[in-house]
């Protein structure tokens, strides 16, 4: 019997805060369940139990824990370990690991916004409380509400658990903003409440409708839909259907219900049902595809992290369900981490076939009720699957976990950038696994610098596949130069003759053509060409980007949205100009040069809702549209057979990026997406424009030479001591105030120079010097990878509470620490 508990509550604390447990719910708490507690003026959180103990905290008076709100805890060892692990390395509070890693239906707080869920029917049999009834009631009255404010309405104290019985029902959603993406999971149907065959009930109710005209409506309707007099055929009527048919209200229906003439019942349906599934077996490997999946299972014997480096259109999706449904046959659970939502799209049809209802699938775009689904299917049992997800899928709680399978490993989407935690995916997807007892496979036919050093030092096993899959060939690379290009005169637009001709070409044959730039937006930037004036946005330091579609200029950074000004603010002219080119002015300026070729986009602004992705990827797929215009979404993995072009419309920017690790961006986008061209017949040709012909980056992707871009690259992060030979923690001070800033960040760099010495860098301004207002400063230290992280970590929170005490100014400042930063 424990008297008091740490609670770790989704605030961005560090530590944990002491609660005492009412005598009632000794018997009953455990480590990892949820908790009501009370925290600051009035409000309350959803926290969770880290740990219980008999220890009285004697300089504070605690305050009682309200309610338990699960008879079993919601985490299953070894999660709680992993969240401290993430705190940890990343310098993190555990509070900002629990907020990342629970879906919101499951930490319910005095600010969570609540909805009615417009399909949910209330049944006689399951009997909601009264209590139940009246908060259901007040929901449905409004567009959506916060639970203090139902408390307020409605005089109930502690509604939490009320809310969450009506989640479960799925009575209520919850912080959903748009919620016309989901699908029931309960399908309601309307009966009559006699046999088929029994004419003479029957006959019956149409004396109990005589007089009421539309109840007599709704009676014949349903006859007639449901093939009554046909006797054998039964069709079940859905009740939405009955409805609409008949344009006859609920309030009518309800009216029979009574009357005893129909009644209604529901069955439960499958979310992920795929229409017209196929059910295939394993798929079978080639020669180099089955040696390498030997290679894989042998290096396991010595290694727990094996890095498969395949070529593009290697095959690696097929040695992968084949370790799959080894581990499945073992009865383990697979986590299967995909770098974007866009990939899980291609990957659920083809594993839905293969692993049908083990196949469970976890992002973003599912609603929270979704998640919870999946996330209590996990916990109930620990039974073999795979979840197939991106980055938050590392948080769900496995059981028996055997195998990681860390798809695309050099993406940087893997790693969270804001807000905290600034976790990377990948790296504490192998955490998850070692704790597990699991292995863990990462796969890339661009391995990054540092997963291809570790696989070369023995720190992983590294297995190659050189080989494409059916034999095809890689593609043929040309360069366009755009210098000489825009001298002759001979661009067209953003088009060179190179580009247009190749693609022309493979049009008239029906292949296809994907043209990537990494600017969404008609245009990155509007300039006056009389006086240079520039719009930029108000509250960051930035141009704003010219969106043609909405007539706005929009800030990327904040979202703000602009009207485009008539005349030139400054010297008041009609001189306004757009430059550049942005992926909307590229889809408008093709469509032009191929005036009845169907052309696609896929970019941030048009993937928004939940399905937007499958229809451009199946679109596409099928040959529906013949052209794809798109940002890095396009580069990342996807597979379309009947792609013969890819063009880089400029490759520059990637190239030029001020940053170590800008070489390693370049090379894996260039040569990812030239990976899109050639699949089956024929090979494929990229055209890339540049301004630098001639830089070493474009080289390697001409010749297809990842050894020799690791080389040269591997060389000069050793001479300049970057990862993998040291490690980096970016440092980030926000302000305000920019004097304040300045002195703050200076005193601060300052006072960690006294302990690191020449291992700080900076304080500088990034490039972006301004974000929604807030200045911002940056800080690097670099640490060799002898010292201990453990204790440059405790350094770094001393002297963070040493500037407290003597800067007051640093109370005001925002500081957080990317560690690894990408
Ligand atoms: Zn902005
Ligand atoms: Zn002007």
């Amino acid at each position: 019997m424990f008297s008091f508990a740490e609670i770790i509550l989704p605030l961005p604390l560090y530590g944990t805060y002491t609660y005492h447990v009412p005598e009632e719910l000794n018997a009953k708490i455990k480590i990892g369940c949820r908790v009501l507690v009370q925290f600051g003026q009035k409000k309350y959180y959803t926290g969770i139990v880290y740990t219980l103990h008999n220890n009285k905290p004697e300089d504070f008076v605690t305050k009682d824990i309200e309610d338990l709100l699960d008879d079993y805890p919601i985490l299953r060892y070894p999660q709680l370990k992993l969240w401290d692990w993430i705190s940890d390395y990343y310098l993190c509070s555990l509070g900002d690991v629990f907020k990342a890693a629970i879906p919101a239906g499951l930490k319910i707080e005095s600010e969570t916004e609540v909805r009615i869920n417009p399909d949910f029917e209330v049944m006689q049999d399951e009997n909601l409380k009264e209590r139940e009834l009246i908060v259901l009631d007040f929901v449905s009255s409004r567009d959506s509400v916060k639970i203090i404010d139902i408390e307020k309405a409605t005089g109930f104290k502690n509604l939490a658990t009320i809310v969450m019985r009506l989640i479960e029902q799925e009575a209520v959603f919850v912080n959903e903003k748009v919620i016309n993406n989901y699908k029931p999971k309960i399908e309601v149907y309307v009966a009559l409440c006699c046999d088929r065959g029994d004419e003479t009930s029957v006959h019956s109710y149409f004396d109990l409708v005589r007089a009421y005209k539309k109840q007599e409506t709704l009676l014949l309707t349903y006859l007639e839909m449901s093939h009554w007099m046909r006797k054998s055929d039964t069709k079940e009527i859905l009740k939405k259907d009955l409805l609409s048919r008949s344009g006859i209200t609920q309030q009518v229906l309800s009216t029979m219900i009574k009357k005893g003439i129909m009644r209604i019942y529901k069955k439960e349906i499958n979310r992920f049902k795929l229409a017209s599934m196929e059910i295939e077996t394993l798929p079978t490997l080639s020669e180099s595809q089955q040696k390498a999946y030997w290679d894989i299972l042998d290096s396991y014997k010595e290694k727990n992290i094996t890095l498969l480096h395949g070529v593009t259109s290697s095959g690696k999706t097929e040695i992968y369900i084949n370790l799959i449904s080894e581990m499945l046959r073992q009865k383990k659970q697979i986590l299967y981490l995909v770098p974007e939502i866009a990939l899980t799209t291609q990957l659920t049809y083809r594993l839905k076939r293969v692993f049908g209802e083990m196949l469970l699938i976890y992002h973003s775009k599912f609603s929270d009720n979704e998640r919870v689904d999946i996330w209590k299917k996990l916990l109930k049992n620990g039974s073999p699957c795979i979840v197939l997800g991106v980055r938050s899928s590392v948080f769900l709680p496995f059981n028996n976990l055997g195998l990681v399978i860390v798809d695309e490993e050099h993406e940087t989407s893997f790693k969270q950038q804001d807000p905290s935690p600034r976790y990377n995916a990948r790296n504490v997807a192998m955490v998850l696994a070692s704790m597990h007892g699991a292995k863990t496979l990462l796969g890339t036919a661009t391995p990054s610098i540092d997963s291809y050093y570790n696989a070369t030092h023995g720190k992983y096993a590294l297995v190659e596949l050189n080989e494409r899959y059916e034999g095809i060939e890689l593609p043929e690379v040309r360069v366009v130069d755009l210098k000489l290009a825009r001298k002759r005169r001979e661009m067209k637009g953003i088009f060179s003759p190179e580009l247009l001709n190749v693609s022309r070409k493979a049009l008239e044959e029906d292949k296809q053509v994907i043209l990537f730039q990494n600017r969404r937006g008609y245009a990155p930037m509007v300039m006056c060409k009389e006086c240079a004036w520039v719009p930029k946005c108000d509250n960051c330091d930035v141009s704003l980007t010219y969106h043609k579609y909405t007539n706005t200029l929009i800030c990327h950074y904040c979202g703000f949205t602009y009207q485009l000004p008539q005349l030139c603010p400054s010297c008041k002219q009609p001189t306004l100009e757009i430059e550049g080119y942005g992926t909307e002015r590229i889809e408008d300026d093709i469509e032009t040069v191929f005036p009845d070729t169907p052309i696609l986009r896929m970019d941030l602004d048009t993937t928004r809702n939940k399905n937007s992705y499958e229809k451009i990827i199946e679109d596409f797929s099928k040959g529906t549209s013949k052209i794809l215009v798109g940002t890095q979404m396009v580069t990342k993995g996807l597979d379309f057979a009947g792609v013969k072009v890819v063009g880089v419309l400029n490759a520059d920017s990637m190239i030029n990026f001020p940053d170590f690790r800008s070489h390693e961006r370049a090379f894996n986008m260039l040569e990812q997406v030239s990976g899109r061209a050639g699949r089956k017949d024929g090979r494929g040709v990229v055209v890339i424009q540049t301004s630098n012909p001639n830089h070493p980056v474009i080289n390697y992707v001409l010749n297809h030479d990842y050894a020799g871009y690791y080389n040269n690259e591997i060389e000069e992060r050793e001479y300049f001591k970057y990862p993998p030979f040291t490690k980096l923690i970016n440092i980030y001070l926000k302000h305000r105030d920019d004097n304040v800033l300045t002195e703050v960040s200076v005193r601060y760099s300052n006072m960690l120079r006294e302990v690191f010495g020449y291992r700080v860098l900076g304080p500088e301004a990034p490039m972006i010097a301004r974000i929604q207002q807030l200045h911002i400063r940056q800080i690097v230290l670099k640490i060799e990878n002898e010292a201990s992280m453990l204790k440059v970590k405790k350094i770094l929170r001393q002297v963070y509470e040493n500037i407290i005490k003597v800067d007051s100014r640093m109370k005001s400042t925002i500081l957080y620490y990317d560690v690894d930063p990408m």
